[in-house]
């Protein structure tokens, strides 16, 4: 499929992964809304350097874990671009502790920044998803929602929820003309992943079969994809993980 007008949401697109999917979508056609979180400045830089190859973009700020917050990024996104196609549910976060030191706080932080952003995002976009002839609902979620994952509790069952979430949804909505899916990232290097300590990386590396973490780009042509081709896929993992996970 020709992404050429289609308008695609990705959520903390301004950095890491979510940067990747932005670009990757744009060089294809589409017009890109990238939204950041309330302390991120880079979000304009990526606007600013899309709009300087001579794509369209967007920068919305919006806390995608509130409710209001995100219905407004829907709305802007419309009064902008005037219809909406691609939601890319990438924002994310980690609050890793063992659970005996996991506080309540960390707990709903992780919950709410990476599942109920996508009640949230799925929620405000529906109806304009629905007037598309041909949309996609694509959610990021990790394998460490598949295989769990140690001080990790909070976001392994975040990331868990968002595949349970997809299944159901992508049954709800089969007849319609969106599909929803999930991609779920091996350990990819971005920001996210540095804050590993070093020795932890190796180990987890001596652990992947292509014995290499992925890159973000990598993760950016499964999104893709899904978006060109994926007509006949939903309800889906699609496994990015160097063979991590099989
Ligand atoms: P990153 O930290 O580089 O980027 C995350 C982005 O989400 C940032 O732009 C951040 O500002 C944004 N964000 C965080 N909270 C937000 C909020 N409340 N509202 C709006 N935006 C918010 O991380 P990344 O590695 O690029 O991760 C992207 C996605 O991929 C995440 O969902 C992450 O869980 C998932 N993932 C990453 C890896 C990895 O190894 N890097 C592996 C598996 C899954």
């Amino acid at each position: 499929m020709d992404l050429v007008n289609r308008v695609a949401i990705v959520t903390g697109g301004a950095k890491g992964i979510g940067k990747a999917i932005a670009f990757s979508l744009a060089k294809k056609g589409a017009k890109v809304v990238i939204n950041y979180n309330s302390s991120e400045q880079s979000a304009k830089a990526v606007v600013d350097e899309l709009t300087l190859e001579g794509y369209e973009a967007l920068a919305v700020q919006a806390n995608v874990a509130e409710f209001e917050q995100t219905k407004a990024l829907v709305e802007r996104t419309i009064e902008h671009f005037g219809r909406l196609d691609i939601i890319v549910n990438n924002a994310g976060i980690t609050r890793d502790r063992t659970f005996k030191k996991l506080s309540e706080d960390d707990w709903h932080e992780v919950i709410n920044v990476n599942l109920s952003s996508v009640y949230n995002t799925c929620n405000a976009a529906l109806p304009h998803l629905l007037e598309s002839d041909n949309a996609r609902i694509i959610n990021i979620s990790s394998v460490i929602g598949q295989a769990g994952g140690f001080g990790q509790t909070n976001y392994s069952a975040a990331k868990a929820g968002m595949i349970g979430f997809t299944k159901s949804l992508a049954i709800e909505l089969a007849k319609s003309n969106i599909t929803v899916n999930t991609v779920c990232p091996g350990f990819i290097e971005t920001d996210m992943l540095s804050e590993v300590p070093e020795n932890v990386k190796e180990q987890i590396k001596a652990k992947i079969p292509k014995r290499r973490f992925g890159t973000a780009d990598e993760i950016a042509k499964a999104v893709l994809y899904l978006c060109q081709d994926g007509e006949y896929i939903t309800g889906q993992q699609i496994n990015v993980n160097g063979g991590l996970y099989v």
